[in-house]
């Protein structure tokens, strides 16, 4: 079998394995342990200038390899372009973006960088997978030093209509540089149809036959277990107790402008006030630690935040009860899972994601004897595949409200069927199998567009099968 090559902008700790990695780390596993493969990207460490050799550690069958980046490079490609510019256009939110010819100049920069030095690693028989936004110039920096590898390219985040994303200076670049790849991956049908329409209208139609839906997963079995586990844990255990017999509402992201937390937190007020029998019955805790603290629009968020939580706290609580519950420092993740499984509800209203995986994480960490339910945004890539969910628009606080006061009254029997559903959902198509499925598609075994569409289970595919029986 050939080597596996993955580029992503960062690279994990060869040390970290099982419940502290990340996301993309824990998707990638499977599929580096059972193959020759070599991790290349950023090493999270800036220098005077990008690091031009990689180093290098070899950790069971995986090299891990990375530069670091000069202090320029990290403020316009990182800070800059990616995380002020394309983060909010692909999220659908052009008119918070910032464009500076500069942080471009900085992104073409660094991917070139990034080619160079990977290119003098490469087997001319490697499979090469790039990972996410940062890395859209990547393949064609490649070709240009003359690398003939198969190149995939999996896009973790949304693809908006191109009219969004053509709002983007350099849009037209950024396209050529995806059509570069052999085969592009994104989580849900309507990113495939927005990067395909964006393709196709920029004359790159063969490469829009090249986009495949690929809905990303979890671990499921290891998040139950570790859930179940946890939920004796004196964390959890101190939770609990504090509820005092209350239930407990989560929500559980990084703090992000995305992530719609404002809008959740005056849902929350509104149910207070809407519906005031639940007062004093519930608490609302969301755990939102600090990122890109260091980027402007961040920082804006944060204040808007601890007004809006003050307010409401301020306004309801009773010296015995607080409605809600505010943390931004970082809580461990086996800590969250136990959280998770403690909850009545999930409470999951991002204003746009490609899939979000906390979704995923709250049906995996619940009790299948007594689950609870889970409240999650229509723009959230996870609400094609959890139909079980109570589905809200995130941006009307009152439709937030009113599904928080259903799933407080929702009886044990609609819970567990909503549940059951999203479970087998979730537990069919893991991280392990999103990993298998593109990598299947880019290696040629199966056309990217049938490749991508092939979950094992999903609600439309369910129901398929349902008319068909
Ligand atoms: P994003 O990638 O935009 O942050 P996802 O929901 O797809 O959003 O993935 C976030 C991952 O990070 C999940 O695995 C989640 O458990 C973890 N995570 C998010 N917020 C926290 C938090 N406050 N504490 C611990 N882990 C978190």
């Amino acid at each position: 079998m050939s080597r596996l090559v993955v580029v992503a902008n960062r690279v994990p700790d060869p040390r970290e394995g099982g419940a502290t990695a990340g996301g993309l780390a824990v998707a990638m596993k499977d599929a580096l342990a059972k193959r020759d493969s070599l991790w290349f990207g950023w090493s999270g460490k800036t220098a005077e200038e990008t690091g031009t050799e990689a180093a290098q550690v070899r950790h069971g069958s995986t090299t891990y390899a990375t530069i670091d980046l000069g202090h320029d490079d990290y403020r316009h490609y990182y800070q800059g372009f990616s995380n002020a510019a394309l983060w909010p256009v692909l999220h659908y939110r052009l008119g918070i973006a910032r464009f500076d010819r500069r942080d471009y100049g900085g992104y073409t920069r660094t991917n070139a960088a990034f080619a160079a030095a990977l290119a003098p690693l490469l087997r001319p028989d490697d499979t090469i997978w790039i990972h996410d936004f940062h890395l859209f110039l990547m393949a064609a920096e490649l070709r240009r030093l003359g690398c003939r590898q198969r190149i995939g390219f999996f896009l973790h985040v949304p693809f908006p209509p191109r009219s969004v994303f053509n709002g983007l200076p350099h849009a037209a670049q950024l396209l050529e540089g995806l059509a570069s790849m052999d085969a592009i991956g994104v989580q849900t049908e309507d990113d495939a149809e927005n990067l395909r329409g964006a393709l196709i209208a920029g004359g790159m139609g063969e490469a829009a036959m090249r986009v495949g839906a690929f809905a990303i997963g979890i671990d499921a079995a290891g998040f139950a277990s570790l859930a179940a586990r946890r939920v004796g844990s004196k964390d959890v255990v101190r939770l609990r107790d504090s509820l005092a017999g209350r239930s407990l509402a989560i929500g559980v992201d990084r703090l992000d402008y995305t992530k719609g937390l404002p809008q959740r937190i005056a849902g929350f007020g509104a149910m207070l006030e809407r519906f005031p029998r639940h007062r004093g019955k519930i608490t609302f805790l969301q755990v939102a630690p600090v990122s890109r603290g260091d980027v402007a629009q961040y920082r804006t968020l944060r204040r808007e935040l601890d007004e809006g939580v003050g307010r409401i706290n301020g306004q309801m609580a009773e010296p015995d009860w607080a409605p809600i519950r505010y943390i931004t420092r970082a809580v461990a993740r086996p800590t969250i899972a136990g959280f998770m499984r403690v909850a009545r509800i999930g409470l999951v209203t991002p204003l746009r994601d490609g899939m979000n995986l906390v979704a995923k994480e709250f049906v995996a960490a619940q009790d299948p004897v007594d689950p609870g339910v889970l409240v999650l945004s229509r723009f959230a890539g996870a609400a094609v595949e959890l139909d079980g969910a109570l589905v809200v628009n995130p941006l009307d606080p009152d439709d937030i409200a009113e599904a928080l006061d259903v799933a407080m009254d929702m009886p044990a029997d609609e819970r567990l069927d909503r549940w059951s559903r999203m479970w087998a959902t979730v537990r069919a198509n893991t991280a392990a199998a999103w990993c298998r499925r593109f990598l299947s598609a880019l290696e040629g075994h199966e056309a990217v567009a049938e490749a991508g569409s092939s979950l094992e289970e999903t609600p439309k595919r369910r129901r398929a099968k349902r008319a068909e029986a």
